[in-house]
């Protein structure tokens, strides 16, 4: 459809990523750079995760500084985009065949949301909307919200999800000398990424049936489930790429993934 927007998935990293400049951070740049600027931003953050669906419906929602142990630099990082009380009330209806998707007035952005929109815009003057992921909840209620919010692509709403296609802190290198990436870390990324451009969803949404691989990356569901939002607002014929690549400290899998890109 003309004037549709994309749908994005960023694998989002390490929280430094906000300020340290790499070819992860130059190439999220170039995406906001590239995208037809949008009317508001919905993001999936793996860092909203908890037993409800809920959406942000503040007027100015505040920068969450969700970690520790980092340097203060990352701390004094401010996103003050506005918030959207209208697109929350538009998600809620949207939603409504799934989910009673209640309205949030204490969250704010959290890191995996600023973290990349501080790169992909960073005036920070696109009003900013998260919605929460139901950790109650299995893989497909998580594809089938995505799904019920596909109209907002033909509305001006960029809807993004940021997760890490592949996390395990377990045997992430924090901060030591670039390694190679786990041999189950590529093998479990290249699996995914074969079955995004066959467009066979069903094994990405049941993950947990694609064996050792997926068991070690994806340990624990939140940086995975943000996918399958956007996987949802997949449309017949959408063409999908993977503008970001590479995998950080071993096992973190900094893929992005776009559908319905021109
Ligand atoms: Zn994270």
């Amino acid at each position: 459809m003309a004037n549709s927007l994309p749908a994005l998935f960023f694998g989002h990293g390490n929280p430094m990523n906000a300020i340290e400049e790499n070819a992860y951070t130059r190439a999220w740049a170039a995406i906001g750079k590239r995208l037809a600027k949008p009317r508001a931003i919905l993001a999936i953050s793996a860092h909203w995760y908890l037993p409800a669906t809920l959406v942000t419906a503040m007027d100015k929602p505040r920068t969450i500084h969700d970690f520790g142990g980092f340097p203060r630099p990352l701390y004094e990082v401010e996103y003050p985009a506005p918030g959207d009380p209208e697109l929350a009330a538009r998600v809620q209806e949207l939603v409504s065949p799934v989910a009673a998707v209640q309205r949030d007035q204490s969250w704010g952005l959290d890191h995996g949301t600023w973290s990349v929109l501080c790169r992909l815009f960073p005036a920070a003057d696109i009003p900013v909307v998260q919605l929460s992921i139901d950790e109650t909840q299995e893989p497909a209620f998580h594809y089938e919200v995505g799904k019920c919010l596909t109209p907002l692509r033909d509305e001006g709403i960029l809807v993004i999800g940021s997760g890490n296609l592949v996390h395990n802190l377990h045997t992430y290198a924090w901060g030591r000398h670039p390694v190679e990436p786990f041999d189950w870390a590529l093998r479990f990324e290249k699996q995914a990424r074969d079955l995004l451009v066959a467009d066979d969803v069903e094994p990405i949404i049941d993950y947990e049936s694609l064996g050792r691989d997926a068991r070690l990356s994806v340990p624990t569901p939140d940086h995975y489930l943000p996918l399958l939002y956007v996987l949802g607002l997949r449309r017949a014929g959408d063409r999908v790429s993977f503008p970001v690549e590479g995998v950080d400290g071993g096992s973190i899998s900094m893929l992005s993934v776009e559908i319905g890109s021109e």
